[in-house]
């Protein structure tokens, strides 16, 4: 063949495998390390005192092609030593998890799957940081503002637990959210650059809260808010968490509110947007459960 067809022909190769090249596929699945029944009032506006629910602990595993990433961790393998050492025994009867407690880097042990190089904290209070020292060569990442709190840890149900950050070789970085408006919220990071997988900053409950925009790979969209409010039906309410939790665990009541009227907003304007906060059982139940994947 002469050099310029073959040239010619190499040429074409590359523009067809690059047309070819499909798009990463992106799909998450939902890694429930621990439960608690609590009364549905304190979750649900209206709810019963007397009916209990589940509150779910909960980490997100997020795929995105050859990268996969963990949205919150839930309880870790040493949550019975940090839960010891860092909730105070008076507030045990209220702020507590139930066995079995299944860590999320065991769970991707067991289904053979490798750990993520990359864990985002929606905020780092107990139930969402507990796994972060279960993932050592991860690299871990929050707000500015949370870092702050990590940098000061304090015990308590609304504290960030020295038991569970304060390790010298956790590889702590910020997001850099950068001006760029994404479904309305100002300040946005796209990890990936494609829109898929976007952190936005949804300050209140505590400074540096964050959520993240999923897109999967069918369309379906999904935004996972962290503590911004227990349940989806709290947000529907607009209502703020229940008073005697809310003064406790929420940092700023009125920004957390502001937040909260937000993601509401944003739920009118995208009625299929998928609102997932961290405890939502009733939302998670529907979704289904690692290893089942949605994409
Ligand atoms: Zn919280």
């Amino acid at each position: 063949m002469p050099a310029f067809l073959y040239r010619l022909a190499i040429a074409c190769c590359l523009i067809a495998s690059a047309r070819a090249e499909p798009p990463p596929e992106v799909s998450f699945s939902i890694v429930k390390t621990a439960r608690v029944a609590v009364a549905e009032a304190l979750l649900v506006p209206g709810g019963s005192f007397s009916k209990k629910i589940d509150s779910n602990f909960s980490a997100f595993l997020i795929r995105h092609g050859e990268n996969t990433l963990l949205f919150d961790t839930g309880m870790g393998s040493q949550i019975a030593a940090q839960y010891q050492q860092d909730m105070p025994p008076w507030w045990r009867p209220f702020f507590k998890y139930e066995s079995p407690v299944r860590p999320a880097r065991q769970q991707l042990q067991e289904a053979g799957m490798a750990l993520p190089g990359l864990v985002v904290l929606s905020h780092s209070h107990w139930d969402h940081a507990g796994g972060v020292q279960d993932f050592p060569d991860a690299r871990v990442a929050v707000a500015a503002a949370e870092l702050a709190a990590i940098r000061q840890p304090s015990s308590g149900p609304g504290g960030t637990w020295a038991s569970q950050i304060a390790g010298a070789g956790i590889r702590w970085e910020t997001l850099d959210f950068q001006a760029r408006p994404h479904r309305g919220y100002a300040r946005s990071l796209d990890l990936f650059g494609d829109g898929r997988v976007v952190v936005v900053p949804i300050p209140g409950h505590t400074p540096g809260s964050v959520g993240l925009f999923l897109k999967v790979s069918s369309g379906r969209e999904f935004f996972f808010v962290g503590d911004v409010a227990w349940t989806v039906a709290a947000i529907r309410a607009g209502a703020p968490k229940f008073w005697a939790a809310g003064r406790l665990v929420d940092g700023h009541a009125q920004q957390t509110l502001d937040s909260v009227a937000q993601v509401r907003t944003l739920m009118q304007q995208l009625p299929e947007l998928v609102v997932v906060p961290a405890h939502d059982s009733a939302v998670q139940d529907a979704l289904g459960y690692f290893p089942q994947w949605l994409r």
